[in-house]
């Protein structure tokens, strides 16, 4: 089988909640995503999406998957999308990092490879565990008391994680913490994530003032060494996320005792051959994981539950359903949350069809 053509869809995502607003004052209103189909020689097709937390977020942008996919493009017709390990060496020959920019690729191309096995993604990567898996829910930040009434709001509807944006005033985000943790119970998780927003005296002052709740607290500080630091003086479960973009960094993270939960964001790793290879090196290694991406619509949300829904209940420490986020439905078949809770699809490959009245006309086209 070879890749004959290659393209791709713009598409912007509104969020039900108008906005989602994260540390130092970083928000995003409407998501520009990509989606991307490879078209094969055999007639096999599949679809992939990535969509970058705005630009700011992580090094990459939402502009820059559209011209990167133009640059990589060429060097992939003619190569077999049924061989992920080599496509991916391929991709990486033809471009040095921009691992986002490889993620809808490498996505599409096990859509393909499920499609002509016959299988879901789900089996290739491992098999499916369970009925379903659990999901999170972020909070995006607001007053404590917003934030609270959204925390109380979305366990009606059937969540038991949530992650609070943090990583402002350390006052504020002590009283965001506290208001939140009063709201839950028995069976509730609460993570506060700081998205690198707090200097190493902040993260400690905040710490400090709630070590009697129940929470986890992640990525307080932009660099490592600075997260780890905090980690040392803490009792509290710890996460790592945004430090964490590849094998040696986890095997670094796990040597120094750094975290106790990671996430992996699929398009942080360059798709999910390397998410597979980042989650099951977790596995060995002891850490749970939150399994997601930077964001996007129906088509990461399939590939995330495929990847979520085949990893052990025990190490999936949840995952995220961005399609009931947004407003705006890309593909048919995608898995729907229920009661906080999803399951990836039984139908081959990632399991979904693009709505192409939606997608509008390609904005490029290879081969
Ligand atoms: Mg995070």
């Amino acid at each position: 089988m070879k890749i004959s053509k290659i393209t791709a869809w713009q598409v912007d995502l509104p969020l039900h909640e108008g906005d989602y607003k994260w540390s130092g004052g970083k928000s995003v209103a409407v998501f520009d995503s990509t989606v991307v189909r490879i078209e094969t020689d055999s007639g096999i097709h599949g679809a992939g999406e990535v969509c970058p937390l705005g630009p700011v977020y992580l090094p990459s942008y939402a502009g820059g998957v559209r011209a990167g996919i133009l640059e990589l493009g060429p060097h992939l017709l003619g190569e077999n999308p049924l061989h992920l390990d080599q496509l991916n060496k391929t991709m990486d020959s033809a471009m040095k990092g921009h691992p986002y920019v490889k993620s809808a690729i490498d996505m599409a191309c096990w859509d393909i490879l499920g499609k002509a096995a016959g299988l879901p993604v789900s089996s290739l990567l491992g098999g499916a565990y369970g009925e379903d898996f659990v999901l999170y829910r972020a909070i995006s930040q607001e007053s404590p008391e917003a934030m609270a009434e959204n925390v109380a709001s979305y366990k009606s509807e059937g969540y038991r994680r949530f992650q609070l944006k943090v990583g402002g005033d350390p006052d504020l985000d002590i009283e965001r913490i506290h208001q939140v943790a009063a709201r839950l119970g028995p069976g509730d998780k609460l993570v506060a994530d700081a998205n690198t927003g707090w200097l190493k005296h902040e993260a400690m002052r905040v710490v400090r003032a709630v070590s009697d709740v129940d929470v986890y607290i992640e990525q307080p500080c932009l660099r490592y060494e600075d997260c780890l630091s905090i980690r040392r003086n803490v009792t509290h479960p710890f996460i790592l996320d945004e430090v964490i973009d590849g094998i040696p960094e986890i095997l670094r993270a796990s040597h120094d005792l750094a975290m106790d939960v990671v996430n992996i964001k699929i398009s942080k790793f360059g798709g999910l051959t390397r998410a597979r290879q980042a989650r099951d090196l977790c596995m060995s290694l002891g850490v749970a994981m939150t399994l997601e991406d930077t964001w996007g619509g129906d088509i990461v949300t399939a590939a995330i539950s495929h990847l979520a829904h085949s990893t052990p209940e025990e190490f999936l420490f949840s995952a995220t359903d961005f399609n009931s986020y947004v407003t705006k439905p890309i593909a048919h078949g995608a898995p729907q949350r229920k009661d906080g809770r999803m399951a990836s699809s039984a139908d081959p490959g990632l399991g979904i069809d693009p709505i192409m009245e939606v997608l509008g006309d390609p904005v490029l086209e290879i081969g």
